[in-house]
């Protein structure tokens, strides 16, 4: 449905590092982010079996929520426009004078921004009301739900049986869900909490089924440098770093601190001698736009 998402530019990128081999780890990166420049990483596996659900079931047009640098907001415009659906996205705030990159991509994708107060924003079900149309499919703030969990799952077809470790990042955490979902019993799902004051466990959990409750999986809180869009000087020089250790790009809000939180756990032997780390890349870059032109070396 979408032919410019590319699966095969998909790959494993493994570290070195004096740090990896004086604690025995292996770890590498599975750079999902690089199936596409917009629909970049995760976005596109939980949106996928949305799309086809809607365009099954009839409907022309996808409305979706999210905030002005939204990176699911920039993926469901681009994937819309793609997939021939109209789009709508429903944006946390009052309109600004000046539209974000985000945003203005997404409008140049052909999406209708509609912008509500912070607010009302907190009301999904009651915007849905206000807004209803029998045209309409709705897709939860960052594709929440089973059919984005289900699509997450299969990021795990890159990941094989000896890797003891699945690191990612999470938002909603239906990434984290559909990882859970498809990790085998001996591995742990560890999720890095990008936000503050926002405990996801439990939405994680509404996901699985009572059999997944029982796999390995632990969500970190303690890493989220402030809260969910801040990105105090610390993070972008530790992102400078990475970028030159590891030729490796990472975002301000998530893959920047799930690196950071892992070399992090590795420094205080959160693992055990010959772990082997799979680090998902979930994509995230066109959110460095926001930044000041120059700021980062990638
Ligand atoms: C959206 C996003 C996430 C969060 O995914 P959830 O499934 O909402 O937890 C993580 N990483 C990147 C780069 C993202 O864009």
């Amino acid at each position: 449905m979408i032919s410019s998402v590319d699966l095969n530019k998909i790959f494993v990128q493994s570290l070195k590092s004096d740090l990896l081999m004086s604690k025995s780890i292996t770890a590498a990166v599975l750079r999902i982010d690089e199936l596409h420049p917009v629909i970049s990483g995760n976005k596109w596996f939980k949106l996928k079996y949305y799309l086809e659900d809607a365009v099954r079931k009839g409907f022309g047009t996808i409305v979706t929520f999210g905030g002005a640098y939204s990176n699911h907001i920039a993926a469901t415009a681009f994937a819309c426009k793609e997939a021939r659906l109209k789009s709508v996205g429903i944006i946390r705030g009052e309109e600004p004078a000046n539209l974000s990159h985000t945003l203005q991509q997404a409008s140049l994708d052909g999406m209708q921004l509609i912008f509500v107060s912070r607010n009302d924003f907190k009301e999904e079900e009651n915007i849905k009301a206000k807004f209803f149309s029998p045209d309409w499919y709705w897709i939860n703030t960052g594709g929440y739900g089973m059919n984005g969990a289900k699509g997450a799952a299969e990021i795990f077809n890159w990941i094989d049986d000896s890797y003891t470790h699945i690191l990612c990042a999470t938002g909603t955490g239906t990434m984290m869900a559909g990882l859970i979902k498809a990790a085998k019993k001996h591995q742990t799902v560890i999720g890095i909490n990008s936000m503050k004051n926002k405990n996801l466990i439990d939405d994680i959990k509404n996901l699985l089924t009572i059999e997944e409750l029982n796999k390995n999986f632990i969500l970190l809180n303690e890493y989220h440098f402030g809260g969910f869009a801040k990105h105090p000087v610390e993070l972008i020089n530790f992102m400078k770093d990475v970028w030159q250790q590891y030729q490796l790009p990472t975002d301000i809000v998530y893959t920047s601190k799930l690196l950071f939180a892992t070399v992090d756990l590795i420094e205080k032997n959160y693992f055990e001698a010959n772990s082997k780390l799979m680090i998902i890349h979930s994509g995230g870059l066109q959110g460095n736009l926001s930044l000041p032109l120059n700021s980062l070396p990638f």
